[in-house]
């Protein structure tokens, strides 16, 4: 049961061969067994699932539904959630309730969809491995001492572990990908500005994008089709014509014109047998007709340093907020203002996070604004440029999504100039705003591998197109991690 597409279980709700309320109980009672061992999940919400399962099941009742209506989903915990902890991975939020849903939240549950709970996350959604968490590292349901990826390596983890057949993540340089590869799963991130931004909590705001996690690339499709609901309330989300972004998926990809990101070769981190399978994958697209020549992003090797000039420097200003006046957490230890500003930052903040303001409030001080900021923001401009004379040759491009396949969860944490190289592929896309899915392309060394497709600005049904065409040409999406190895699910 809980590895059925969101088509197959929508047809059973839909005949009633399964109540909203059953398939619910089904999922929460396979994630009580297993997240005290994959740590998926920060907050599991069962009562609020099963009321939003019986709603589910009224609408469906008087006919009222959509294809998401009574589907369980998981909440990257960056997004608020009215009444229920938003913590995004921090000691900094761990108490905190929020007053309102972000708006892809409400959209989810305007469409009878049903919140099972809220997913591990790298603490403000910085890092690669989800070991930045708060709440303890994630597990990679492939191989329990491995990570998941990260930032959204709870969402993946839950989708590959079948705690929900789908779930959200946010992608800053390349958080909603890089885990969907390591779990071998499917993740897209959208073009910047299609889906709202509105409670979802700020790490880079000229970078964030929410979207979709699940499987296949047509229940991602689904997803996406609500999360792209339009806002009012973010300035950036573009008023884009809206698509039903199923639509596209059947239609054949003959003659599409693919270019391979040549820089991948030059990319000494790179696994062979990563590299391997990324080959394997184009032979597939060729098999169905895609057209595949080389392309050549040149300033690409420059992308992962000027994001970590951008990205702090923004994250810098958006952590601001956390002072300990307002909301998060307040240092007991406060004799004056100053120390409740500093305990409480030093208090709730862990490392990493700590480390990104630190670089960011010294490239953003007077006299390094322009040696710094400027001049990322000027390769910025390369890197963008770099995308657009490569998309007058071809419609889409492809690279494998992460160098290398997850590793051990102690390693994660030890170098994080290590880590940081480990968005090399997916860093880029995010600083031209374009959308970008990884989908799962077999395995190196027992574990997934992601292929990274990358397409223009609001391509996203082409995207998703071919990332489908691949799923029927190939299984990997089909395949299900071993949940046995686990302590207590194998005990
Ligand atoms: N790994 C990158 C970082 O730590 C990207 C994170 C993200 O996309 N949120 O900043």
């Amino acid at each position: 049961m809980n590895n059925q597409s969101i088509s197959q279980l929508s047809a059973l709700l839909a005949h009633k061969e399964i109540s909203a309320v059953e398939l619910t109980k089904s999922y929460l009672s396979h994630i009580n067994q297993y997240n005290n061992d994959i740590n998926a999940m920060i907050t599991v919400s069962d009562d609020i699932a099963l009321q939003q399962a019986k709603h589910a099941d009224d609408l469906i009742a008087k006919g009222k539904h959509t294809t998401l209506t009574g589907i369980p989903i998981i909440h990257k915990d960056i997004f608020c959630t009215e009444g229920l902890r938003t913590s995004c991975g921090s000691k900094m939020l761990d108490a905190f309730i929020s007053p309102y849903d972000a708006h892809i939240v409400a959209a989810c549950r305007s469409v009878g969809s049903v919140m099972l709970g809220k997913a591990n996350m790298d603490e403000f959604a910085m890092g690669s491995a989800n070991a930045t968490s708060f709440y303890g590292p994630c597990h990679n349901p492939w191989s329990y001492g491995k990570h998941p990826g990260g930032s959204s390596g709870g969402s993946a983890a839950a989708v590959a572990a079948n705690f929900a057949p789908i779930a959200t993540g946010s992608d800053t340089g390349g958080s909603i990908r890089q885990p969907a590869a390591m779990c071998g799963i499917t993740g897209l991130k959208p073009t910047y500005g299609l889906v709202s931004r509105y409670g979802m909590i700020a790490f880079a705001s000229s970078l964030d994008q929410a979207g979709p996690m699940a499987r296949s690339a047509e229940d991602c499709a689904i997803l996406l089709n609500t999360l792209t609901q339009p806002c009012h309330r973010d300035s950036t989300f573009a008023h884009h014509r809206q698509e039903d972004y199923t639509q596209a998926l059947n239609q054949p990809i003959k003659g599409l014109k693919i270019g391979l990101v040549t820089n991948a070769f030059e990319h000494e981190g790179l696994d062979p047998k990563v590299l391997e399978q990324l080959m394997k994958s184009i032979d597939t697209l060729k098999s169905l007709g895609a057209e595949v020549s080389e392309v050549s992003l040149p300033n690409q090797h420059h992308s992962v340093a000027c994001y970590y000039i951008i990205a702090p420097a923004e994250a810098s200003s958006n952590l601001a907020r956390f002072d300990g006046v307002r909301y998060g957490h307040r240092s007991e230890q406060t004799p004056d203002l100053e120390s409740l500003y500093i305990n409480s930052r030093s208090e709730g903040f862990g490392e990493e996070v700590k480390r990104r303001i630190m670089a960011g409030t010294y490239v953003l001080s007077s006299g390094f604004y322009d040696a710094y900021y400027t001049k990322a923001q000027k390769i910025r401009h390369l890197i963008i440029d770099d995308y657009e004379s490569a998309f007058q040759k071809v419609d889409l491009l492809i690279s494998p999504t992460a160098p290398s396949v997850s590793e051990n969860i102690e390693e994660a944490n030890k170098d994080p100039i290590k880590a940081y190289l480990s968005d090399i592929f997916t860093i880029s896309t995010n600083m031209a705003g374009l959308p970008g899915i990884s989908v799962p392309a077999g395995f190196a060394h027992g574990l997934p591998v992601g292929l990274q497709i990358t397409a223009p600005l609001f391509h996203e049904s082409k995207l998703l197109q071919v990332a489908h065409q691949f799923q029927q040409a190939t299984d990997w999406h089909q395949h299900t991690a071993d949940l046995s190895q686990c302590k207590q699910g194998g005990a």
